[in-house]
């Protein structure tokens, strides 16, 4: 009996695990051929200031798959970093990025820094700088004009690269951030020593912020740290007024959410910029 129930529960673990890996397998091979006929799509969030105007946009990818429609980047995008394939694909991210917001100023929309997620991969990789230079030389994008989007893992493992990465970044006026801050096992008092520009508090605590006093506390101690060391603070996620006026209480610098202004293709966002900024 407890045989028999062990060889069943084994032959429907084997069953899922051959299910789950036949999704993937299929998934990597939908990723090969979205790769090879760009099948993506670069959207842009508005980053708002304290006044209310459009300081940057954060570009986020998306995958227009030719059955399942839209698949998110947070499923494919781990997917692609375990198979290499992110390197393609983040080298178009990069370009098509640097190219839009170049044809946003040559049409005299706006001036917009455009913030973009680096994978662990790519940072890491030995020709990532040589690389970025020649992005931004093609593209004609001014490098005062990107920001580079990181998370904290990346920065703990290979410190001393990341750290030399970093400074180099820097002295070309490139901008970084760190992502999803809060999450990892880093500390500003850690950061302190590096040369990035601003922290992005995770959505998970902006969620939270206004009915557990607990994450307030958290979102508070870390706008006011932020500052002593001198970087800017921005709030993702931010889905409620309530949100917004109690962020803004705090001293938050910049704003991104869907309260806001959702992530859009690059012909949305012109109009978005055109209606609040009349001409
Ligand atoms: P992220 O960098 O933290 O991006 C913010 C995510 O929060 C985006 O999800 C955005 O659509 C979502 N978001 C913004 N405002 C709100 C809000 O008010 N409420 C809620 N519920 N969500 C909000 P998205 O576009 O699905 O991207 C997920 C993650 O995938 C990103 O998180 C980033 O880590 C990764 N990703 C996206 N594009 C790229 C890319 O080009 N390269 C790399 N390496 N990663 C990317
Ligand atoms: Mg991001
Ligand atoms: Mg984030
Ligand atoms: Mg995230």
């Amino acid at each position: 009996q407890a045989k028999q129930q062990g060889r069943n529960a084994y032959q429907w673990f084997t069953r899922e695990i051959t299910d789950r890996l036949g999704e993937r397998v299929s998934l990597r091979n939908d990723l090969q051929e979205a790769i090879e006929n760009e099948r993506f799509e670069l959207h842009y969030q508005p980053l708002i200031d304290r006044h209310g105007e459009v300081c940057g946009v954060e570009a986020l990818l998306r995958w227009k798959h030719h059955e399942k429609g839209y698949i998110s980047p947070a499923v494919f995008i781990p997917l692609a970093e375990s198979t290499g394939q992110i390197m393609p694909i983040s080298r178009w991210v990069l370009e098509r990025a640097c190219r839009d917001m170049v044809s946003l100023a040559d049409q005299g929309v706006a001036r917009l820094r455009v913030s973009v997620n680096l994978s662990p991969l790519q940072f890491h990789r030995t020709n990532f700088l040589t690389n970025l230079r020649q992005t931004l030389q093609q593209t004609g994008l001014a490098p005062d004009m990107l920001e580079l989007e990181l998370t904290e893992g990346i920065l703990m493992n290979d410190t001393e690269l990341a750290i030399d990465i970093l400074h180099a970044l820097r002295s070309m006026q490139v901008g970084v951030s760190i992502d999803d801050f809060g999450t990892g096992f880093s500390s500003l008092s850690y950061l302190r020593h590096l040369p990035i520009s601003k922290v992005k508090i995770d959505r998970s605590f902006i969620n939270d912020v206004t009915t557990s006093g607990h994450d307030a506390a958290i979102v508070q101690g870390i706008i006011s740290m932020a500052h002593h060391l001198g970087l800017e603070v921005v709030a993702e996620g931010i889905e409620t007024h309530d949100q917004h006026q109690r962020l803004t209480e705090y001293g938050c610098d910049i704003f991104q959410g869907f309260l806001l202004a959702r992530p859009m293709p690059l012909d949305r966002l012109i109009a978005f910029i055109n209606r609040r900024q009349p001409a």
